[in-house]
């Protein structure tokens, strides 16, 4: 079983944490801006709708639902950030939501918003 966290481990998680939490915000505004300037360049006569047009379906169109894709995928990682942060604050981060024993470091490093323990994480992906 994977040792709990010491409180200096914890504080450096959080602050790899804040970082990303930071580091997304930039892009997620970056890409929203080009997502919109996009947009406008088209010239819609109704800026309160996302244009429609059938007939233009078409590279252009792809990127930007690529564009908009990645920006729902950041706004998901920020909440689960968001998240791993209020756990740092009351006392929780590093455990498993589901079986709440600690979560291996390894996967930390590499997921450090994560909720889950591989295991759940697993059994979560694949019910049998
Ligand atoms: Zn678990």
């Amino acid at each position: 079983m994977a040792a709990s966290l010491k409180p200096e481990e914890i504080e450096s998680f959080r602050r790899l944490l804040v970082d990303l939490d930071d580091r997304l915000r930039g892009n997620v505004d970056r890409m929203t801006d080009e997502a919109l300037r996009r947009n406008q360049n088209e010239a819609s006569t109704n800026l309160s709708n996302v244009p429609l047009h059938m007939a233009d379906v078409g590279t252009e169109n792809y990127d930007q639902e690529f564009t908009l894709g990645l920006i729902e995928n950041e706004q998901e990682t920020l909440k689960l950030i968001g998240e791993a942060l209020g756990r740092v604050r009351d006392g929780h981060y590093g455990r498993c939501l589901e079986c709440e024993q600690p979560v291996a470091r390894a996967r930390l490093e590499a997921l450090p918003y994560t909720r889950y323990c591989i295991e759940c994480a697993r059994k979560l992906e694949n019910p049998e």
